[in-house]
């Protein structure tokens, strides 16, 4: 890997130039922008909620974003999926976006991971991470990064979007998980998809920037204000709702640890 960017924890004067609105914030500062800056993360999934996502918090600085996605851009993902564009059909999502990452912040590490999600290579890319944020579009991967992030300790802020209503989690060290929310059997039917459903081209964007803000508050200022929460946000109505959840006593995700 060739970088000539500096992975020192100090932050270079165009770095600070980069970032001064942030640095600026009362509540954020230096610390908190080094912290970020210290942070790998893996996205996983990069489309509508992954995609945008990435964008603001390479952005913002966060140091290492791993992506992955085996799908190539599709001519109906251009609706809502706003780092591609017509030119970009046929080629990895992943790598399409990881070039326009790099473009956007050349001080930011960016690795790219254009296979499936599996039980072969779900623990090494998630192991590492300090953070990991699923935005896929099926629910497979979200039980198996949902099961490896509890596994392998690894916060997850979850977030997905289908027609016109989104949500959002966290699963952090021994709070309720995914599947404790979730329980597969009673999911494993409904494979909602956008595909199948449809989606307003803002709903993905939404929670993708609600998701990468989260993001921040956790790497910046360890703030986990969802963890064990779920918010649903309600796109016809503009209402945002936040439940908190419970450990569910026979999650198999959770009794396994
Ligand atoms: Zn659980």
């Amino acid at each position: 890997m060739t970088h000539s960017i500096d992975m020192n924890l100090a932050l270079s004067d165009d770095e600070m130039h980069l970032y001064s609105r942030q640095i600026l914030l009362e509540g954020w500062d230096i610390d908190a922008q080094e912290k970020i800056k210290l942070a790998n993360i893996l996205i996983v999934g990069c489309g509508g909620i992954g995609c945008s996502s990435a964008e603001l918090l390479a952005r913002a600085g966060v140091g290492q974003i791993t992506l992955i996605d085996a799908d190539t851009v599709e001519m109906s993902n251009l609706q809502r999926q706003i780092a591609y564009v017509a030119e970009d059909i046929g080629f990895y999502k992943a790598e399409v976006l990881a070039k326009r990452l790099k473009r956007i912040n050349p001080h930011i590490r960016v690795l790219v991971e254009t296979s499936k999600l599996d039980q072969h290579n779900a623990q090494q890319l998630i192991a590492s991470q300090d953070l990991v944020l699923d935005g896929c579009d099926n629910f497979t991967t979200r039980y198996l990064v949902n099961q490896i992030c509890k596994q392998a300790n690894v916060p997850l802020i979850s977030a997905s979007a289908i027609g016109f209503q989104g949500q959002l989690l966290m699963v952090e060290g021994q709070s309720a998980c995914y599947e404790c929310l979730f329980p597969k059997q009673q999911h494993a039917s409904e494979s909602l998809r956008c595909a199948d459903s449809g989606v307003l081209a803002t709903t993905p964007n939404v929670m993708a920037s609600l998701q990468a803000h989260h993001a921040l508050l956790y790497l910046g200022l360890n703030n986990t204000a969802l963890k064990q929460k779920l918010m649903l946000w309600d796109g016809l109505t503009l209402k945002q709702r936040i439940v908190a959840f419970e450990k569910d006593t026979d999650c198999p995700n959770c009794q396994a640890r």
